[in-house]
């Protein structure tokens, strides 16, 4: 039987492209499920996976706070070092960003945090932490250890890349404002886009759960010291009492909220610090009293905090105190709201999709805890998702921030595959958006 020309020519470009593909993508840069599930496996590899669990055991046993992530940071440039990856260290005092791919445009950020937390574990493991009263209990350890198996990921399929990812390991998200600090040490040079995870007991491994538009809460801290006239608790006619005029503030505040915001404008006043007097029998001179407020709009937070300044003061003078309120906006800066980008949410739906199946993406409700990735979301587009590390076996877990937090380590690899494929996959669309720019086309074969 005679084969028709035209069926030649089909074969003929069918091995063509399969010819292109093979010296061109190995692993998802073509974004098939199939290379995605690869990569996957890659990262779920038994030397891989046990490797990454080892970094973060080792940050988990050795916390330290923001700005002081010293060994963290030396830890993790000892092992980009032996990956022969690039980087450039100090950023923001103990911060590191390091480079893979071609060293070209374009370029996309992966960003870890590193501190911990100043908190005494109460979980009893093989690993608990060594430091007393410090403790990694909003996975930041975790954060790390993926990132760094993004990296290796990454360097294994260094042909793949087609620009720079830039790896960014950022002290200090808790309060210290970090990722600001990292921007102003000019981490986001050249970047056209960011990606952050955070680790999520709530979920079970190999589910995340984001959405686009307001993610996370814009927040600020206050504290108010309320000064009266201290004396003896039985002649309360002769002393001007703190403690009766902070009670009313405490009170007042709550009303900006029940009262004064619009019900379906979520915001949030707590008073979680209320320090004065230390005896049964003394009024004392001055008390303390501090928190945090959130909102999601701009117009929102800063008229919550010019509210919380006039209730304070004013409430305070009502009970005949003085009272000055600071907002540590110097050493805890505002947290902007975080706000994902629609098109990097397309973006993310697809690579997860591909990699764990669109049935394992969440959609979530905005939530009112905040993230200090919102600083880079400011100035170049950026995602954060959460990704589970529950117990499977069980529906109970601990929140961040408890002494109990723990996390499924299982989870380690899927954060690290997503990582990587999220950067791959962003320079791959980039770049063929460049190719059809210049009426380029060869690479699509
Ligand atoms: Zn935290
Ligand atoms: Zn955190």
């Amino acid at each position: 039987m005679d084969i028709p020309r035209w069926v030649c020519l089909v074969i003929l470009l069918a091995q063509l492209c399969a010819t292109c593909h093979s010296s061109d993508s190995s692993v998802s840069s073509n974004g098939s499920p199939e290379q995605s599930q690869k990569l996957l496996d890659f990262a779920k590899s038994r030397d891989f996976s046990e490797w990454m669990i080892g970094i973060r055991r080792k940050i988990h046993e050795n916390p330290e706070l923001g700005y002081e992530e010293f060994e963290t940071s030396k830890l993790i440039r000892s092992e980009l070092d032996k990956m022969g990856i690039r980087y450039k260290h100090p950023l923001a005092v103990t911060g590191v960003v390091g480079f893979i791919g071609t060293g070209k445009p374009p370029f996309v950020a992966l960003r870890a945090d590193m501190d911990a937390l100043l908190l005494q574990e109460m979980v009893e493991w093989e690993h608990k932490s060594k430091v007393p009263g410090k403790m990694h209990a909003c996975g930041h350890d975790a954060h790390v250890a993926m990132l760094l198996g993004a990296a290796k990921i990454l360097r294994e399929h260094q042909e793949e890349i087609r620009g720079t990812v830039v790896l960014v390991f950022q002290p200090a998200e808790e309060g210290g404002g970090g990722a600001k600090k990292m921007i102003e040490a000019g981490a986001l040079e050249n970047v056209d886009a960011i990606f952050g995870l955070h680790v999520a007991p709530h979920l079970p491994v190999g589910v995340v759960a984001s959405r686009p538009g307001p993610l996370l809460a814009g927040s600020g801290f206050f504290e108010a010291v309320i000064s009266g006239k201290g004396g003896h608790a039985a002649i309360p006619q002769h002393s001007i009492d703190p403690i009766l005029a902070a009670s009313s503030v405490v009170v007042s505040l709550q009303h900006l909220i029940s009262r004064e915001a619009d019900p379906l404008d979520s915001q949030v006043v707590t008073v979680a610090k209320f320090q004065g007097g230390g005896a049964y029998n003394v009024i004392p001179d001055s008390v303390t009293i501090g928190g945090t407020f959130r909102a999601f709009s701009k117009e929102s937070f800063t008229h919550l905090k010019q509210r919380i300044e006039e209730v304070v003061t004013r409430q305070a003078a009502v009970q005949r105190c003085h009272a000055t309120v600071h907002f540590f906006s110097e050493e805890k800066p505002f947290f902007p709201t975080t706000i994902n980008d629609e098109h990097l949410h397309k973006h993310f739906e697809k690579v997860a999709g591909e990699l764990l199946g669109s049935h394992k993406i969440n959609d979530m409700q905005p939530l009112m805890g905040s993230e200090d990735f919102s600083f880079y979301q400011e100035v170049i587009p950026g995602y954060f998702f959460f990704l589970g590390v529950g117990d499977n076996k069980s529906e109970r877990y601990e929140w961040v921030h408890s002494p109990l937090f723990q996390i499924n380590e299982d989870g380690l690899p899927y954060g690290s595959a997503l990582h990587a494929s999220m950067a791959i996959s962003y320079l791959l669309d980039q770049h063929r958006k460049f190719l059809s720019a210049e009426g380029g086309g060869h690479d699509e074969l």
